[in-house]
């Protein structure tokens, strides 16, 4: 113990105030664990303070923009003006609502809230470096511990974040003015939905993508609307071009990018946003002083009930792998406290789904027709595109379409993907049909609300089965 330090003890220490780390405080509190929480900077993480939550609030704002500026073949004629810093403050207000609110419940559920920096100094002792000069620091002693630390954006050679010229997503989020241009480097998930809603609000916006196509992992077909759509929005692909670096140029940044055959291009943007991918914070709290040793990509590795290889000491969320989703961060908070109180808690589930919330939005969950063939099932196909649901057309959004994935023996649903609007929505229901083992019959037979985007759901689970009415069986 450092001279000065106070020392206290707890059951249960959570690293960590993010999706994984706040459900495990809340869920340890409500199981009757003695919780402390510590968190460095703000409550609620990446996902609430810079991610999830802030930017889907800018995409909301930039479909409102778009939607109605774009309304005239239904007779509707309006000018939206963006103010940005309005965009932002209520953008923050929203963030605000959600932070007080992890702080509020952790409360109530009896979890003892410290702000500050922890680190290990072995595997049953914490040190916190309390935040703002002078506030000293504690030593905690715990039973259990779970590390729930994120993750960063990762930094690329010769692009450093400047919060200026050169933007992480946290700084794209909370600019004070719309850029004229802007250039994205990786075309991944934040790159997708940031430059839509950039180019929806009026940005002039290129997309540099060092392979042949956006959003890596997911299926051409789907890919392909996205990227069509993002280009009728004005956006420019530069594919298989690698940024190698920039320089101000004329009051811009000239961004410079190479091929594989080592042509060199140049590109002047007002702004750049760098989003080429994230990884593990397991550097912040010297997991190593606890006996832990993150993995080669930085990932501290962890078994199904979230456990490390030092028994008593759980990781969840980003620092724990992949996929880096808050819910994904939010289910393994949620087993890691329950293990830990001793109940008969896994991380069991068949599928997690995802979402991107680009323009049409995409759903996935569970196997595509070639995984399911993979894994030894015969896929058996139902789809139902979204130009004929009459849904779709009163949204003026007909792209896009429902596909479920049913093992043609059995037909228990495996999967599906979407690509519709609020297919981030219709996704749920899939993912309940896979948990639940139901076959495509009980997807078909329950009567959904007409006129809805979940009948589209509905009629697919049927045209996998030759009987769906509002599009030709196969
Ligand atoms: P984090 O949310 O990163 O929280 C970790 C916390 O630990 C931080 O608050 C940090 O300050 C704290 N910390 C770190 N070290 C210490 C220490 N030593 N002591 C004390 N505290 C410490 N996911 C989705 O599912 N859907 C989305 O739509 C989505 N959109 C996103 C958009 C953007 C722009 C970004 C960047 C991410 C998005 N994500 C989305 C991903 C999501 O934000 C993460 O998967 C999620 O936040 C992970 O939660 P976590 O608890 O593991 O970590
Ligand atoms: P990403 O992994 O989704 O995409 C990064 C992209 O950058 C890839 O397409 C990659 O090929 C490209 N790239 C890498 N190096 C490059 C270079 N030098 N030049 C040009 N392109 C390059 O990463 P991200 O978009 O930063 O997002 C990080 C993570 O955050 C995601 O993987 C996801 O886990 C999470 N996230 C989720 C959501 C959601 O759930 N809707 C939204 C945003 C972020």
């Amino acid at each position: 113990m450092v001279v000065g330090d106070i020392s206290t003890g707890t059951e249960l220490l959570v690293i960590g105030g993010g999706p994984g780390g706040y459900v495990a405080a809340i869920r340890g509190g409500q199981l009757g664990l003695d919780v402390t929480l510590v968190e460095a900077e703000a409550y609620g993480g990446t996902c609430l303070n810079e991610g999830c939550i802030p930017s889907k609030a800018f995409i909301h704002v930039s479909d409102l923009a778009h939607e109605v500026e774009n309304a005239e073949p239904m007779g509707l004629y309006a000018r939206a003006d963006v103010d940005m810093q309005g965009l932002v403050g209520w953008k923050d207000g929203v963030v605000s609502q959600l932070t007080d609110g992890v702080e509020k419940l952790s409360k109530a559920n009896g979890v003892n809230l410290i702000e500050g920096r922890a680190e290990f100094v072995d595997d049953r002792t914490a040190r916190v470096v309390h935040g703002g000069e002078g506030q000293g620091s504690e030593s905690i002693e715990f039973e259990h511990a779970v590390i729930a630390t994120g993750s960063r954006p990762v930094e690329l050679p010769g692009f450093e974040f400047d919060g200026d010229r050169v933007l992480s997503s946290a700084d794209a989020l909370s600019l004070e003015s719309l850029p004229e241009s802007l250039l994205v480097v990786g075309g991944g998930y934040i790159g997708m939905e940031l430059s839509t809603a950039f180019a929806k609000l009026g940005s002039d916006v290129t997309v540099v993508e060092i392979l042949d196509d956006v959003l890596p992992g997911y299926d051409e077909e789907i890919t392909r609307l996205v990227r069509d759509r993002a280009e009728e929005l004005g956006i420019d692909f530069r594919f298989g071009e690698a940024a190698q670096g920039w320089q101000t140029a004329d009051d811009a940044a000239r961004v410079t990018t190479e091929t594989e055959d080592g042509t060199v291009h140049e590109y002047d943007a007002e702004r750049v946003l760098v989003a080429v991918g994230r990884q593990p914070a397991s550097d912040t709290c010297s997991v190593e002083s606890a006996d832990l040793k993150p993995n080669d990509d930085g990932v501290i590795e962890t078994d199904d009930s979230t456990r490390t290889p030092v028994e008593h000491i759980h990781a969840v969320g980003d620092v724990a792998g992949e996929p880096m989703l808050a819910h994904k961060a939010y289910r393994e908070g949620r087993v890691a406290a329950e293990v830990i109180a001793g109940e008969p808690s896994r991380l069991d589930q068949q599928a997690i789904p995802a979402a991107v919330f680009t323009d049409p939005e995409i759903g996935s969950v569970g196997l595509n027709a070639e995984e399911a063939e993979a894994e030894g099932f015969d896929p058996v196909v139902g789809e139902m595109p979204m130009h004929a649901s009459g849904r779709a057309l009163t949204l003026g959004a007909e792209d896009g379409f429902v596909r479920i994935i049913a093992d043609a023996e059995t037909e228990f649903v495996l999967g599906a993907r979407i690509v519709a609007p609020d297919a981030s929505e219709l996704i749920a229901e899939v993912g309940l049909a896979i948990e639940m083992g139901a076959q495509l019959a009980d997807i078909a037979a329950t009567v959904h609300t007409h006129p809805t985007l979940s009948e589209a759901v509905a009629e697919a689970a049927a045209n996998a089965r030759g009987s769906a009415i509002h599009t030709l069986n196969r």
